[in-house]
Order: structure tokens, then sequence, then C-alpha cells
């Protein structure tokens, strides 16, 4: 099961992924997550990623690629996969069709999670105050400025996979186990 998980910040795919990973014994790859091991150890790529993601903006196409790219590679995702937060841009989803074509794979399923921007709102503020401010991107400035970065970079790529056939929407908003019977639902239809 090659599956991406497509949706606005607060949406629930880092939730959903993990759920999903247990049902299909297949890894999580959490772009955001990667990156954040990156700040958390401070290689070069963490540094240089760090006042962007702190921003809210997007990290480069060329590093976020390079990381999916080296990731791919790894065994564990030879039988599928859950992207979770890639590809945020068309430049992005362009470089994953290209990197699954050399490896003659095809993705399963796009599954979109649509929510309201309020409700996304009152979500990531009650996620920071849960991890006690661990994300410097969790504040409300900045999370607007992701809803924008996500309406303008990453909605399009709903289009780019409706017209690719693969494109499954579900109703990111309903209780996080109606979210995962609806994603099981869609990639079996
Ligand atoms: P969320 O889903 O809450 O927005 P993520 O953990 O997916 O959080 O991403 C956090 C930040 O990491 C993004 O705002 C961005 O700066 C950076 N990032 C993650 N994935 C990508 C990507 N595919 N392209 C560019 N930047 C990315």
């Amino acid at each position: 099961m090659r599956l991406i998980l497509l949706g606005p910040p607060g949406a629930g795919k880092g939730t959903q992924a993990k759920v999903l990973v247990e049902a299909y014994g297949i890894p999580q790859l959490s772009t955001g997550d990667i990156l954040r091991s990156a700040i958390a150890v401070k290689t070069p790529m963490g540094l240089a990623a760090k006042e962007v993601m702190d921003r809210g903006d997007l990290v480069s196409d060329a590093i976020v690629n390079g990381i999916v790219s080296e990731r791919l590679d790894q065994a564990d995702c030879s039988k599928g996969f859950i992207l979770d937060g890639f590809p945020r841009t068309i430049a992005q989803a362009e470089a994953l069709d290209q990197m699954l074509e050399e490896k003659g794979q095809k993705l399963d399923a796009v599954v979109e999670m649509k929510a309201e921007p309020e409700v996304l709102i009152s979500r990531i503020i009650q996620r920071s105050r849960e991890n006690g401010g661990a994300r410097a991107d969790d504040n409300v400035d900045v999370l607007r400025n992701r809803l924008a970065v996500y309406s303008d970079q990453t909605a399009p790529l709903v289009e780019f996979y409706r017209e690719q056939g693969l494109l499954k929407t579900v109703d990111g908003m309903a209780p996080v186990q109606d979210v995962t019977a609806a994603i099981r639902r869609a990639v079996h239809e």
C-alpha cells in the first residue's frame, strides 16, 4: 500500500498515519518529523531548515525531495509507505512521480483530509498546550501563515491527484476512529 495523506496543518495526518502504520504494517514517512529530528541533532540541514520552519514557510523542494528519495530507498519502504506532509508543492509531487517511476512503483491512493480552518487553529493551540509549546511553529501567527502556505502551495495538489484518478476525500473533522474507518474504506474502493 502506497499512500499519501494530504491536508492542512492540524487535519490529523500524523494521528491517522500512526494508526495506519499498525493496520497495514508499513512505515510512516513524515517530512516534518524527519526535519525536526535533523534540527534536534543540529545537522547542517537541520540548522538551515529551522528558521524557515519556525516562520511556517516551506523548506526548499531540493531538501525535502532529497530526504524522501533517501528514505524511499530503505528496505522497510519496499512493501509500501504512508507519506505524511509530503508532497506539499506541485514540484514535489512531480519529483515523487519520477522517484516512483524509477522504482517501477505506483501510488495506490491520495487521501485528502478536509477540515475547517477555525477547527484547525483550535486543534493546534490545544496540541501546543499539551506538549508544553515544544514546537516553535505551533503559535497563532505562524499557524495562520502555515494555513496560507497550504492554500497557496499545497491545495493545488488536490486537482493534480484528482486528474491522476488517485484522489479520495474524507472528513477530517469526524472522530479519530471514524476518520480511520473512512480512510480504510476509501483505499479499498
Ligand atoms: P503540519 O502538518 O502541522 O504542518 P509538519 O510536521 O508536516 O506539520 O511540517 C512542519 C513544517 O516542516 C512545515 O511548516 C514546513 O516548514 C516543514 N516541512 C515539512 N514537510 C515539508 C515539505 N514536504 N516541504 C517543505 N517543507 C516541509
